[in-house]
């Protein structure tokens, strides 16, 4: 589709995807400009979980984006590994779910558990995705129904009246639109830095080790029961933290996931990082080895095929933003979604995208629920 477009979307990860593939769907004209590739950063080298539980605010859009994903793995003719059904993840440690299971049942469940984990319940609310297939399928989906998907071409600045968005600056040149989605993940303070709103989301960086195939299965995917409470712990470090060299070390709750040929997934570390350029990797990848084996002992002789990090952008409340920046008609943030991005992002481009079209918005992801804090002389 050429000519002015009626809404660019800034990012190609799976957000910034899922809202023009769910644009386009309703006959909108939308171009997508993504700086590198189609899912180049977190979108494309997570943990590859679409997963529960979720919070009130997320339940019907996690719903729906199950039923999006069965859809496209469909259409696109099984072009990406996803579960039909779901895989379950064992989820370690202490609570008081319904269906807590104690060591013995434990052991039944799991076989290869390490001997230090006494207790846990299965999640049935728990698939395994390749992302970046997925995020690229949908793309092509998008495609096909009109949207015109560009990567290799950055988003400088925004085009902009005192109170209205017009369009973006791009490395293309300038493109007018009546609407600007900014899906940029953790840079979403950055596309929108011209404007008085500082989108209230950072960078998480995680680290994950994929090992060559094993020669055992587990049954489930592994998780600790802690990754809520440790997002939630989060520091973002100040200056002066970084003056005196007390920065956190990055936390770690243990996420195994074993794919069809074997190889094992170890996940995660989180450390709220500023830079582009990996860090602290000796530091979270030991941390990242040490917790897989002591979940499951049998991990520690698989030799390493790959260890890669990437940043989650995780919003100050740990909900997404969904809606328009206050005060600045015609931009629209669809960012935040943390570490179940892949899990609700498909579901959330469709809602950005009803949004959009109907200008109704869920109040509790609105971005306007961040307060402007006061300036202090
Ligand atoms: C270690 C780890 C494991 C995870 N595991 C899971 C999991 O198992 N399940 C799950 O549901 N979620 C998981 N997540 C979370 C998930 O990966 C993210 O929430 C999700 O990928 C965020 O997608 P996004 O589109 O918002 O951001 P991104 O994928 O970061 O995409 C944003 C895009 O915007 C582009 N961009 C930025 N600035 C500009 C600009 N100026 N102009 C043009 N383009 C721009 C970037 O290049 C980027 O491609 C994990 C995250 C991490 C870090």
């Amino acid at each position: 589709m050429t000519g002015r477009p009626d809404v660019i979307v800034v990012g190609g990860g799976v957000i910034g995807v899922a809202t023009a593939w769910a644009l386009a769907r309703a006959g909108v004209r939308v171009d997508l400009l993504e700086r590198d590739g189609l899912a180049a950063h977190a979108s494309g080298r997570n943990q590859g979980l679409v997963i529960g539980p979720h919070p009130p605010e997320m339940a019907a859009i996690a719903t729906r984006g199950i039923e999006l994903y069965e859809e496209l793995h469909e259409r696109s003719g099984h072009a990406f590994f996803f579960d039909r059904m779901s895989h379950g993840c064992l989820m370690v440690g202490e609570g008081d779910h319904s269906e807590h299971l104690a060591r013995a049942d434990l052991a039944a469940v799991e076989p290869l558990l390490g001997p230090s984990i006494t207790s846990g319940w299965l999640n049935h609310d728990a698939r395994r995705i390749d992302p970046a297939a997925a995020v690229v399928a949908l793309a092509e989906e998008a495609r096909a129904a009109g949207a015109n998907i560009r990567t290799g071409v950055g988003v400088r600045e925004l085009l902009r009246t005192a109170d209205h968005v017009t369009g973006v600056l791009s490395d293309d040149g300038r493109i007018e639109a009546g609407v600007v989605i900014v899906a940029a993940g953790p840079w979403s303070w950055r596309v929108c830095r011209s404007t008085d709103f500082d989108v209230p989301v950072r960078g998480v960086r995680g680290w994950l080790v994929v090992t060559r195939p094993a020669p055992f299965r587990l049954r489930h995917a592994l998780e600790d029961n802690t990754w809520g409470a440790t997002q939630k712990g989060l520091g973002t470090p100040t200056v002066g933290e970084l003056a005196s060299g007390t920065v956190d070390p990055p936390a770690v709750a243990g996420l195994i996931q074993q794919d069809g040929a074997g190889r094992l997934l170890l996940g995660a570390s989180l450390q709220t990082s500023a830079t582009d350029d990996p860090e602290h990797q000796d530091e979270a990848v030991t941390a990242v080895c040490r917790r897989a084996a002591e979940l499951v002992p049998a991990v520690a002789s698989l030799p390493i095929v790959e260890i890669r990090s990437c940043r989650r952008p995780m919003s100050d409340d740990g909900l997404p933003l969904h809606g328009p920046v206050p005060g600045m008609e015609g931009l629209i943030l669809a960012t935040g979604h943390g570490s179940q991005g892949i899990t609700w992002g498909i579901g959330s481009g469709e809602a950005v995208a009803a949004g959009v079209l109907g200008d109704r918005w869920d109040p509790a992801l609105a971005p306007a629920r961040f307060a402007e804090p006061a300036i202090v002389q």
